[in-house]
């Protein structure tokens, strides 16, 4: 079985992120969760605190499961990234028509520059249709419940982070 990068920026993970590493780690024996360093984004969590955060919780999948997932930064074209670590596929979730058009610009610009690298589409489970890390951050910044919408560990460092900025 292929081994699939699983890219994002994960500003923080949520809840719709986890349940595609879980259903990508039954469909592939290695699952690299690819951490982006390179975006223009202005982040609200560090590359580590991003790692972190994503490595407590897929350390608590149990083994048959955290044992298929890896967490790795990248820095870069996916595609290089891709060749190098010998995956074959990239996964990514899609919620909506809006993620569509977007997804579908980006594995086509993709398949031009590795045409061997295919992009695989899960979709997102109905909770978590509406569900992203904007809306996280948001909700976070302005003390509302984030229950059901990311994990205990994540909701922790948000309290946290927003508490440190009053
Ligand atoms: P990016 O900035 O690369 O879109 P994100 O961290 O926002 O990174 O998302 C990474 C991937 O996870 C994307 O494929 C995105 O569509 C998917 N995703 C984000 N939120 C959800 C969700 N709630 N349910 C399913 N997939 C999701």
């Amino acid at each position: 079985m292929p081994t699939a990068l699983y890219p994002g920026t994960f500003d923080p993970p949520t809840n719709g992120h986890f349940d595609i590493i879980e259903r990508a780690a039954g469909l592939f024996d290695r699952v690299i969760v690819t951490v982006a360093l390179n975006s223009s984004k202005k982040f609200l969590f560090s590359i580590e605190e991003r790692l972190a955060m994503l490595e407590e919780v897929i350390g608590s999948f149990g083994e048959d499961l955290s044992s298929r997932v890896e967490i790795a930064r990248f820095n870069g074209l996916l595609v290089d990234f891709a060749r190098e670590q010998n995956a074959s596929v990239i996964v990514r979730g899609l919620r909506t028509l809006g993620d569509f058009e977007y997804e579908m610009q980006m594995a086509l610009m993709n398949r031009r520059l590795a045409s061997q690298i295919n992009t695989v589409f899960i979709a997102a489970d109905e909770r978590y249709i509406h569900l992203n890390s904007t809306i996280v951050r948001d909700l976070a910044r302005h003390g509302a419940p984030l229950d059901e919408l990311v994990p205990a560990s994540v909701a922790q460092r948000l309290v946290a982070r927003f508490s440190e900025s009053g």
